[in-house]
């Protein structure tokens, strides 16, 4: 026989537990994000294989930079590039500027974004629609990392286990952290090659 009890979430449970109160927000989710919110996010998922090809290449023009980088100084161009990667991002993927990106190895589908900030895939809790236990009108992040990342060259990179997010890197740039890292790892195999 089919079960066709519907499935009682934590959520739901912790909500019928919250003491009664007359004031109930309006139209909005406990972060205050609304549906129509999504929609630049869910296209660039579905678009995850263009954009890791584009994001490729983009991190190649900006090691290419990295002498002009080095020489202003990365302490003062980070301001700059800060202020146009969070506008970027934040469009495109809701960024929450963790200074640590893992866009890649997640499908285009950033981890930020899930209320309980898991890394390393979702929690039990995701709906039958697929959606969140906690934001019931959010997709899950993490459902919807795996969707994109099945659209991806290097997608299976959503295997590997991620590091807790370091606190002390949010509202830093990634892009010039990654830039600096492929510079320094490239400066020390030249150097072991000579
Ligand atoms: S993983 Fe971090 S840096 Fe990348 S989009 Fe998400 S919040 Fe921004």
């Amino acid at each position: 026989m089919v079960d066709t009890q519907p499935t009682v979430t934590q959520a739901t449970l912790v909500k019928k537990a919250a003491p009664k109160s007359d004031y109930k927000p309006a139209d909005v989710s406990p972060q205050r994000r609304v549906q129509r919110s999504y929609t630049i996010r869910l296209w660039s998922i579905r678009h995850s294989r263009l954009l890791e090809w584009f994001y490729s290449r983009f991190a190649d023009a900006f090691l290419l930079l990295h002498p002009l980088w080095k020489g202003i100084g990365y302490g003062r161009v980070e301001a700059p590039i800060k202020f146009v990667e969070k506008r970027v991002k934040g469009l495109m993927f809701d960024c929450r500027m963790c200074g640590q990106c893992v866009l890649s190895s997640t499908g285009m589908s950033c981890p930020m974004n899930c209320p309980k900030q898991l890394r390393n895939g979702p929690c039990g809790g995701v709906r039958a629609n697929g959606n969140c236990e906690v934001e019931p009108d959010m997709p899950c992040v993490w459902v919807k990392a795996w969707e994109g990342s099945r659209n991806m060259v290097n997608g299976d990179a959503i295997l590997n286990v991620q590091k807790p997010v370091d606190q002390s890197l949010r509202e830093t740039s990634a892009w010039l952290r990654v830039t600096a890292q492929a510079a320094a790892t490239r400066e020390t195999a030249s150097k072991e090659v000579a």
